[in-house]
């Protein structure tokens, strides 16, 4: 608590006012945080949620509940909000909610974006068991679908399949739309699954992840479906070592754009740069994507270059996608350590 009311007090604010699913769930522990909102001021922590939630709220939420409906919300939060200066997130209220706050007497309403963000960076020792688990079950669904990988099953089936095995093993969902991506569908780097049969000479990308208690894991690999070519393996070999020498690279105090530019300098230096089109990873979390973000430097973007620590849990994920002729990405889920990295994800890797 002490960390939040400092975080406050940094901002110049007397309370914050959430409403983003994943920061109310990671402040109240409620699994239904898109139904609900936290006040946070100085005093401590109130989860808003209705009726639908009497129950769940008191078993899963580690803070004081307050049930009621939309509109006695703020009759309810009033003493607490008037006279004060309020935060709330930008991204997650919507223009009828901020209206809404606005009637309140005398508070002065301030605009954030990003303040439990940095804060939920840092996982704690229970985060990351969770996402730990998340990535056991995931591991363990792609070495399921693995067999399936051959000429005429569509990619669709295989992610179809990759879903149910996460499901019925302990995965309350898909961390995102999974994607199996062959043949030349495999150069877009969000290509999710279609309806495309696999056909020999692919090089098939798969990026999927499970959610385990609200958090999320992401892997990718790149499986060949028979003999691919000459071309493919190149980039599937030079995109392999581009993520190993950035996974050697891991260790708190690396900032996050030298990072990436340990890849993309490897890469620019086969050649290859130009085909790299996206950052080098992303935190994972309560999202899929959170900070830090590990990209290549641009001035404009530079609050957001900043020193690795301990606890962070990051992916690293290199691409080359070529239109026309295809693409492969691999991604590991990394947590960074005191001395510098454990690898969380275990899916095998095709020998290319
Ligand atoms: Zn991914
Ligand atoms: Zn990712």
């Amino acid at each position: 608590m002490q960390q939040l009311v400092d975080l406050l007090t940094a901002h110049g604010l007397d309370a914050l006012w959430v409403t983003s699913p994943e920061n109310v769930r990671y402040l109240s522990g409620f699994s239904s945080p898109k139904d609900g909102t936290v006040l946070l001021h100085r005093d401590g922590l109130l989860l808003y949620t209705d009726s639908r939630y009497i129950d769940q709220a008191k078993e899963e939420c580690s803070i004081p509940q307050h049930i009621a409906r939309d509109a006695d919300v703020l009759a309810h939060a009033r003493p607490l909000l008037e006279g004060k200066v309020v935060g709330f997130e930008a991204d997650a209220l919507t223009v009828k909610k901020l209206q809404a706050l606005d009637a309140l007497q005398a508070t002065q309403l301030v605009p954030t974006v990003g303040l439990l963000e940095g804060t939920r960076a840092i996982k704690t020792p229970e985060e990351v068991e969770k996402i730990r688990k998340a990535q056991h079950i995931a591991d363990e669904g792609l070495k399921h679908v693995l067999p399936m990988l051959k000429p005429g099953v569509r990619e669709i089936d295989v992610a179809l399949e990759l879903e149910l095995f996460m499901r019925k093993n302990g995965a309350e969902d898909r961390s995102f739309d999974i994607i199996v991506a062959g043949g030349h569908r495999s150069a877009m780097p969000h290509g999710t699954a279609s309806e495309r049969p696999l056909e020999d000479g692919d090089l098939v990308t798969i990026d999927w992840g499970a959610t385990f208690q609200g958090y999320h894991s992401d892997c990718t690999r790149a499986f060949p479906v028979g003999e691919i070519s000459t071309q493919l393996k190149e980039l599937y070999r030079h995109t392999r070592t581009a993520l190993n020498l950035a996974l050697e690279a891991v260790r708190p105090g690396m900032m996050t754009c030298d990072l990436d530019h340990i890849a993309r300098g490897y890469l620019d230096s086969v050649g290859l740069g130009q085909y790299f089109l996206h950052s080098l990873g992303h935190g994972v979390g309560l999202a899929v994507h959170e900070l830090p973000r590990m990209f290549k430097f641009r001035p404009e973007m530079s609050q957001y270059n900043v020193p690795l620590q301990a606890g962070m849990i990051i992916t690293i994920e290199p691409g080359l996608y070529i239109s026309g002729v295809g693409g492969v990405r691999l991604e590991e889920l990394v947590l960074v350590t005191e001395s510098g990295a454990e690898v969380l994800s275990h899916a095998p890797f095709a020998e290319v």
